[in-house]
């Protein structure tokens, strides 16, 4: 039976006595640093020393340092700037000042997965990831909700380091949600296999492909995008709300005959096969060193494959549709 923790199960008191430095204040920073703090945490934000951060976190009522301050006087630290840039900011700004006894914390395992941060030994090193984006994370903790989490324990120096990470996750509003126990190389595994076959890569495909197809048919671009990327949403929540089966409770008998004789001959044994290929790329690394030389070069592929995604023509057409839809979030249009 999988382990899942709740408020019963974490004790915010092991941060008594404890400084937490949350390095980076971008999606997770903010809400990881603003939630401690609210659940009567000792919270400093690590920047680097010109970021435009700077001034954001003082006017949130925060400590702030240098992450290298930062990192010196805190007994947890929370990594939360991007993945890629993880390796360079802990060897140069975090490793020279840690000490026995001290937690680094991540939200996200790939970086000591794959090998690329070597942590030292005598600290504890665990995970809170939460399962939802940081303004989120932030936002219903404000509400007394939650966002789930998973935790995982890479090294356990103290023999505490779980009592330790849930009391953290307890602090950022996860155990009232839930937080689920599983290891660095399920969450990592997991995490990159779904956003790239279904979540992120997946579904953007099949919304590109389906709305090339009616386009290319002579169908108006705008009926293209209700039907193929709008209407998502509202069978995405269906969903999320009770299942396939109330999805499809929901939906006319015809809707209903058409999904089980149509949509396994798009998503087919091939895609599946696919799956696993593109799984085995994960699990042996590839993937990941993959990305690694892409940073390293400085991401010229990345650039460009974001450059034809953003010139794609569902793009305008969106963009046209949206501004006429006064309840959506200004900034995302
Ligand atoms: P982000 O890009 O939103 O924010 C990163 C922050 O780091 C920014 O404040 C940026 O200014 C700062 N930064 C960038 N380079 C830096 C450097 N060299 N030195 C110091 N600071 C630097 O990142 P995020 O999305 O919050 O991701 C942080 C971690 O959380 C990652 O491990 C990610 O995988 C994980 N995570 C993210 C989400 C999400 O929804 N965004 C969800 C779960 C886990
Ligand atoms: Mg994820």
């Amino acid at each position: 039976m999988a382990k899942i923790y709740y408020e019963d199960d974490a004790d915010l008191s092991v941060l008594n006595g404890k400084k937490i430095g949350i390095i980076g204040y971008g999606s997770q920073g903010h809400a990881h640093a603003l939630n401690l703090k609210d659940s009567g945490a000792k919270v400093t934000v690590g920047l680097y020393p010109n970021s435009p951060s700077w001034e954001k976190v003082k006017k949130d009522g925060l400590n702030v340092g240098t992450v290298d301050e930062v990192a010196k006087d805190s007994n947890i630290i929370m990594i939360l700037v991007p993945d890629q840039v993880q390796k360079q900011v802990f060897d140069e700004h975090i490793a020279p000042f840690i000490e026995t006894g001290d937690t680094i914390m991540f939200a996200h395992g790939f970086n000591i997965h794959f090998s690329q941060i070597d942590a030292p030994k005598g600290i504890d090193v665990s995970m809170i990831a939460p399962k939802g984006p940081g303004h989120l994370v932030r936002r219903v903790y404000t509400e007394g909700k939650g966002v789930p989490a998973l935790v995982a324990i890479h090294q356990d120096a103290s023999e505490s380091a779980m009592a330790t990470a849930l009391a953290y996750g307890k602090g950022i509003g996860s155990t009232r949600a839930g937080i689920l126990e599983t290891t660095f190389r399920e969450e990592t595994e997991t995490d990159l296999f779904g956003e790239q076959v279904i979540l992120c890569g997946g579904v953007t495909s099949l919304v590109k492909a389906a709305y090339e197809t009616l386009v290319e048919n002579g169908y108006q671009p705008e009926s293209a995008y209700f039907e193929t990327l709008h209407e998502l949403k509202l069978i995405v929540d269906l969903m999320y709300e009770g299942g396939m089966e109330y999805m499809r409770y929901s939906i006319s008998e015809t809707a209903e005959y058409g999904d089980y004789t149509r949509g396994p001959r798009v998503v087919n044994k091939d895609t599946k096969a696919e799956m696993q290929t593109i799984l085995e790329e994960i699990q042996t690394g590839e993937f990941a060193r993959e990305w690694i030389v892409e940073n390293q070069a400085g991401q010229p592929k990345f650039k460009a494959l974001r450059e034809k995604n953003i010139n794609h023509p569902i793009t305008k057409i969106g963009k046209e549709i949206r501004a006429m839809m006064g309840w959506l979030n200004n900034e995302s249009k």
